[in-house]
């Protein structure tokens, strides 16, 4: 018998005309998204909230197989474990770990990252892991939908990879205004007799509310996405909500009729203020309009941006390429002690909102290029040009093989690389691995409770 499953206790309860099975299971391990491990018969499972060395007992249908284990009980705990305070654990996926105390939360990501780095055999040891302060409450972004149930107006957010809204009352990662803001929406929707969107049907007037936050002016941005262009009683729909809460600086209508899963659509109206808000990042102003990308945790965003000036020490000489750059965050912080800053990035928006953030800071030793970074490190290639210092910090996809042996060809004397999955981080670094030394690999936890990870890492030009 396997050590992890020890005993069939229960063989029959009768569910629906369907045969339940009970199995106690022993957890082995954690897998790369916090789920626990172990074997049922010559079956691996991989089941949420369960932690190593822990006992359970969980029933599962014979017909769905083992993805459906259902815990009942837990026979023995993990010193791991804590109490989890949220309702919808486990329903919305947002937060994977949040039975699991902080710190081994942080000791998990560790281990993560560095079983991704031994297996492509690369120095594995990480130097610096900068823990976050805000355990709950860090998101600067909430959006949720709304939608009938039983006759009353619930609001949620989406259930991972499906159209099922996971109703809730209280989110722990988002402020208290945002998760007021959201409650408060659907109290005037029942009153002013608003209805939500209907995705089967799409009929209803409202699909969602975006909040937006900025941490240092502490200006709030609402935006309200309608089923089209019409908005009955929207003056006192504004009102009622300005009413309520006079922190809120700006409040925006977005028109989005497509059937799509994307949340915001083409057209906007501003219905109150000046149609966005501001916010610093390390003293650098910054312009977020509805749509603009702006990291969700600005507090370990900063952290982070720190690191990358640290790792990079310019002296004032150097040419930097600041790659997938967003709205300019990264090569804006740089900017002031480098020669010269080159971002670049595929979306427009983003682009033409960095070019204005740079205008705006007076920060003239910057210019931001819209193109596939690929395309335009080989064009540079070609045009030969002089760079001392690369920083890339690429979806989670990661980069391509094109861009990679573009830096071998290019050869700046340091590359750091801010990566959101460990994985492609590692296949990306084996490119380099030739011609680069890793110096220093940090962790920064950016997205508490979630199994997401951040890692930077700091590269120099081998000598022979
Ligand atoms: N450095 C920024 C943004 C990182 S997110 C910050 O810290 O805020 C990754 C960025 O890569 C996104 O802005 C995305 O639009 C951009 N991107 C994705 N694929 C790209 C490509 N092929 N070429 C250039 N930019 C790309």
């Amino acid at each position: 018998m396997n050590p992890s499953c020890k005993i069939f206790l229960n063989l029959s309860i009768l569910k629906e005309g369907e045969f339940v099975k009970k199995v106690e299971l022993k957890c082995d391990r954690l897998n790369e998204r916090g789920q626990g491990v172990g074997q049922y018969g010559r079956e691996t499972f991989e089941i949420p909230n369960f932690l190593p060395k822990e006992v359970g007992i969980f029933s599962f249908d014979e017909d769905k197989k083992y993805q459906k284990f259902k815990l009942i009980k837990i026979l023995k705990t993990s010193p791991m474990r804590t109490e989890v305070k949220c309702d919808v654990f486990n329903l919305c996926g947002g937060c994977q770990l949040l039975h699991m105390k902080y710190d081994d939360q942080i000791a998990f990501k560790q281990r993560i990252v560095e079983e991704c780095f031994k297996k492509g055999k690369l120095p594995f040891k990480i130097d610096t892991i900068i823990p976050a302060k805000k355990q709950t409450a860090y998101r600067n972004k909430m959006q949720v939908a709304y939608k009938y149930r039983e006759g009353k107006i619930v609001y949620g957010f989406y259930e991972e990879e499906s159209h099922r809204i996971i109703h809730l009352n209280h989110c722990l990662v988002q402020s208290e205004r945002q998760n007021e803001i959201v409650k408060y929406v659907q109290q005037i929707m029942q009153q002013l007799k608003l209805s939500p969107y209907n995705e089967d049907k799409r009929t209803g007037l409202i699909r969602f509310v975006l909040v937006r936050e900025a941490h240092v002016t502490g200006e709030v941005m609402v935006i309200v996405v309608t089923n089209g262009d019409i908005f009955p009683s929207r003056s006192e729909f504004v009102k009622r909500l300005k009413d309520k809460f006079p922190y809120i600086t700006t409040i925006i209508q977005n028109i989005n009729n497509r059937k799509t899963s994307i949340i915001l659509g083409e057209e906007e109206r501003i219905l109150f203020g000046k149609g966005y808000i501001e916010d610093y990042l390390l003293g650098i102003k910054f312009k977020i309009s509805s749509k603009a990308f702006f990291q969700i945790n600005p507090e370990q965003t900063e952290k982070l941006y720190q690191k990358v000036e640290e790792y990079a020490s310019l002296t004032g000489t150097e040419v930097v390429v600041d790659a997938y750059s967003g709205v300019g965050t990264i090569g804006m912080v740089l900017a002031k002690k480098a020669k010269q800053v080159i971002g670049v990035e595929s979306s427009k928006q983003a682009v033409s909102n960095a070019s204005a953030n740079a205008y705006e800071n007076k920060i003239r030793n910057i210019k931001f290029y819209c193109h596939d970074a690929t395309e335009f490190l080989k064009q540079m290639v070609k045009d030969n040009v002089g760079i001392d210092v690369l920083v890339m910090d690429p979806p989670r996809s990661g980069s391509t093989t094109e861009f990679l042996n573009a830096i071998l060809s290019l050869k700046p004397q340091k590359v750091i690389y801010v990566s959101c999955d460990p994985t492609t981080l590692v296949r990306d670094l084996k490119v380099l691995e030739g011609a680069y030394k890793i110096e220093n690999k940090t962790i920064v936890d950016m997205f508490v409770g979630t199994y997401h990870v951040e890692t930077v890492v700091s590269m120099v030009l081998k000598t022979y």
